[in-house]
């Protein structure tokens, strides 16, 4: 029988779209950060894989303020484009208030508690039900006064909250103007058949689209958000799904940025039904995955999916045959879609670094290698002060990718490497 593809594709207008939280979840990643030169590069390549949202940091926090407002800038400028930048912060009327005064962000994401476990556990009793939908729809109507374009209401600890109780907080969140509801699964609680359920239950009750972020703890971020994707679809509404580059995320992470695209893509029950923002590409899942790891400090494990270096190796006998025969036989993708394939150079010989102590011999070079001239002296020594600052924040030698958008966006580069302690 002949499937049509066109048919199940009309089924459902509603689509899949990534919301990526590396800049945000990733870097709450206990003893492992990004300096901000790195978070700027991720929302570059972010932008660059078409992702629709980067939840790129903080507002309220002050370390935060000028490379927050530098990459705004950059969204002005059209280089992050069309990507959205999101900040995150507490579901508090204080925290609206700072983050509007700090930073020029349109696009917000609130969190506050809804489980009975942090009301007790965290809260300690201090605060009702009551209070918790106050306190989010009093800060939901101040972003809104502020003229934020894109409210999200998180749900922390959704999936072990009361679903009565989310689907009042998510009616309210709604009725008070927010876009969407964040499904928190802090703990990693939930599996693909108790997500799919809840979602089914908040989708179809409140009628509006659903983010769906999941933790790591039980193996499953990436299966328990794909379940939750399909509940939201099938009850009519968008889904969103938070992912990191590398799975990276408190404890065990959150779920893995290409793998969930991959999932979407091209598992059995997804393939051709649910679909992917269009604008989704991983042409450079290969080159996002090694920035982060090499900004992280944390290498790809050989069996990480699509970009570990035994995903397309094949060896034993049986396998290697029917590879070579049709790559069908042993895989579902191509290494190339993933921007794989090139061999990389590694320097043997003599190498000239870019870094805090250089001098202007060592650095000319460095450019010259990639290519980049300077019109004076001038230039030069001002570009090579800002890569010896970008330095100092990374601690390691810089990307030719950095040292590239030095080059290019010196004012902006400036800004993000500008830190004063207000204390
Ligand atoms: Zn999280």
């Amino acid at each position: 029988m002949k499937r049509s593809k066109n048919k199940a594709r009309n089924k459902t207008k509603n689509v899949i779209r990534i919301i990526d939280v590396t800049n945000r979840d990733g870097v709450q990643t206990s003893r492992l950060g990004l300096a901000k030169l790195e978070k700027t590069m991720m929302n570059l390549y972010l932008n660059e894989m078409g992702i629709y949202q980067s939840e790129f940091g903080f507002p309220v926090t002050r370390h935060e303020t000028n490379y927050l407002n530098a990459n705004l800038e950059l969204a002005k400028m059209g280089v992050l484009k069309p990507i959205i930048l999101s900040g995150w912060i507490r579901a508090i009327v204080e925290d609206v208030e700072l983050a509007t005064k700090l930073t020029k962000v349109e696009h917000l994401n609130l969190s506050i508690s809804t489980s009975d476990q942090m009301l007790y556990g965290k809260f300690k009793g201090k605060l009702t039900k009551e209070d918790i939908i106050k306190m989010m729809t009093d800060a939901v109507d101040l972003a809104k006064k502020k003229g934020i374009k894109t409210i999200g209401v998180n749900a922390e600890d959704a999936s072990r909250s009361d679903i009565n109780f989310l689907i009042e907080f998510s009616q309210e969140a709604k009725e008070h103007g927010a876009e969407r509801i964040r499904y928190c699964d802090t703990l990693g609680y939930d599996d693909p058949f108790t997500i799919y359920k809840r979602i089914r239950l908040i989708a179809s009750e409140v009628n509006i689209p659903i983010e769906l972020h999941c933790h790591n703890d039980l193996g499953m971020a990436v299966a328990v958000s794909v379940a939750g994707a399909k509940a939201a679809i099938d009850s009519g509404v968008d889904a969103y799904i938070n992912t990191t580059v590398n799975g990276m995320g408190e404890r065990a992470g959150n779920a893995d940025l290409v793998s969930t695209i991959l999932a979407i893509k091209y598992s059995s029950g997804f393939q051709n039904k649910y679909i992917i923002d269009e604008r989704t590409n991983l042409s450079c899942a290969w080159k996002i995955a090694k920035f982060a790891s090499y900004a992280f400090g944390i290498p790809i494990s050989v069996n990480q999916v699509a970009v570990g270096a035994n995903a397309f190796a094949h060896e034993s006998g049986i396998h290697a045959d029917g590879a070579l025969k049709d790559k069908r036989n042993y895989e579902l993708y191509d290494f190339e879609e993933l921007g794989r394939g090139e061999p990389e150079i590694i320097e043997t010989g003599r190498m000239i670094t870019a870094g805090e102590y250089s001098g202007i011999k060592g650095f000319r070079n460095v450019y010259d290698r990639l290519e980049i001239k300077f019109k004076d002296e001038k230039e030069a020594c001002k570009i090579l002060e800002l890569v010896r600052y970008a330095n100092v924040h990374t601690q390691k030698p810089l990307t030719n990718d950095e040292l590239r958008f030095i080059a290019k966006y010196p004012d902006i580069a400036k800004k993000i490497f500008t830190m004063t302690p207000l204390v």
